[in-house]
Order: structure tokens, then C-alpha cells, then sequence
């Protein structure tokens, strides 16, 4: 199983975080809720997404897309803004051509927000900080209610 070095935002202990996991990964030091972010592709994206218990926030996206750049430190910084919250997970289009076509990517990045292995948003194309934090708040709350 892939896992990813985080640290821990309450104590800076660096914890291995694991791509899948039933609920979330919490510090093994402090015990709190830890950011989760993880690749995943073709083969392992039903284990890692679509039946992750916390909602998902899926980044379409390719090492040569320049719009990608941009976009994925604002959606690293909101990933680890909601703890326990959201699982942040990336997946390179060029290593997933059977996501690209079942998901329809057109333009990259695409973003998606899976709630219960369901899209329940969709965004394609670079924004602004601001109004992709709205966008995700927006899916969240849809979900909640
Ligand atoms: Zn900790």
C-alpha cells in the first residue's frame, strides 16, 4: 500500500499516511485529524476515492499543464485548511487514460468533489484561489444537508 510522509499541523511529528484507510488518519503522537493527501490512477482509484468514507476532492492533472501548477497549491493548502475533512487525491492523467475517458477530462486541471464515490461537483479549468475554496465549501455543504 502507498503511503505519503506528513507532518502533523498540532505537534510536527511526521506521520506515514496511508492512501487508503476506513475514516481518516490522525497523528499517532497527538492524535489529531491530519491532512490527507494521495495519488492515485487507473488501478487503485475505486480503493483510494470512490469508497474513501470522508469526502474527496479529486485533481486531474499532468506534470506538463501550466493552468495545474497554479491550481495545485491552492488545493494542497485546502486540504490541509480541513483536516479530517476532505482527502485531496491526484491523479495524473497521462498514467490514467481509463479515468480520463470514464470521467470525461476534457481540459486540465478538472477538478471533482466525490461524496460517497458520487460526483457531486465538477470544475474544469484553472480560478482563483478564492472561488475554488467557495466551490469546495459550496459541494461540502450540499452534502451535509
Ligand atoms: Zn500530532
Amino acid at each position: 500500500m502507498e503511503t505519503t510522509l506528513l507532518s502533523c499541523p498540532s505537534c510536527g511529528k511526521t506521520n506515514r499516511v496511508p492512501a487508503q484507510a476506513s475514516g481518516h488518519p490522525r497523528c499517532g503522537n497527538c492524535k489529531a485529524d491530519l491532512p490527507w493527501i494521495v495519488a492515485a490512477g487507473d488501478n487503485d482509484f475505486a480503493a483510494v476515492a470512490e469508497q474513501s468514507a470522508v469526502p474527496v476532492l479529486v485533481d486531474f492533472w499532468a506534470a506538463w499543464c501550466g493552468p495545474c501548477r497554479m491550481v495545485s497549491p491552492v488545493l494542497d493548502k485546502l486540504a490541509r485548511e480541513c483536516p479530517g475533512k476532505i482527502k485531496l487525491v491526484k491523479v495524473d492523467v497521462d498514467k490514467s487514460p481509463g479515468l480520463s475517458r470514464r470521467f470525461d477530462v476534457q481540459a486540465i486541471p478538472t477538478l471533482m468533489v466525490l461524496i460517497d464515490g458520487k460526483v457531486a461537483a465538477r470544475q474544469a479549468g484553472a480560478a482563483p484561489a478564492e472561488v475554488l475554496r467557495s466551490w469546495l465549501d459550496k459541494a461540502l455543504a450540499g452534502a451535509r444537508s
